[in-house]
């Protein structure tokens, strides 16, 4: 594992016992509809971010594996299950998922992959009706909430 000398981008799993770190801005940025992302992710698309194993350090903890597939494996946090990467067996990149930087607004995806199994409502969800969180909890419930998650920085 060499050392990030300059972070450029940060994040890790929801409870924390995994964090990580870019020291170079993400090579693509795409989202996955196929049946096997759908699975891995527990969602009906997944996002990533490709980085070279070169500009990428696991900063806390190791994450565990689960090899999807004859290919690849899929790294997700074995304490609250939280799903982080999916990468090739011997590539030479990791593709972080985008959920998980502690600012998601920086990785625009630009591309989309195995739209065999694109979902035919994804397309339509700007056009539903949408509230803010607090708009649907309403103000008293909201603050009366507390979080568990690890906050979105180090
Ligand atoms: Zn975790
Ligand atoms: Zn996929």
């Amino acid at each position: 594992m060499t050392a990030v000398t300059k972070t450029v981008l940060t994040g890790g799993c929801q409870c924390g016992a995994i964090r990580f770190a870019l020291s170079a801005p993400p090579k693509k940025v795409s989202i996955c509809h196929c049946r096997m992302c759908q699975k891995a992710s527990g969602a009906p698309f997944a996002s990533f971010a490709d980085i070279d194993h070169a500009d990428f350090v696991w900063t806390r903890g190791q994450p565990a594996a689960f090899h999807s597939s004859s290919i690849a494996l899929r790294d997700f946090c074995a304490v609250c299950g939280t799903p982080l990467s999916f990468r090739r067996v011997d590539g030479a990149s990791i593709e972080i998922m985008t959920g998980t930087f502690d600012r998601p607004d920086r990785l625009v995806p630009t591309r989309q992959y195995g739209t065999e199994s694109r979902l035919g409502w994804v397309v339509g969800i700007a056009n539903l009706p949408s509230q803010t969180t607090l708009q649907n909890y309403g103000p008293d419930k909201v603050s009366g909430i507390v979080s568990h998650q690890h906050p979105d920085h180090d």
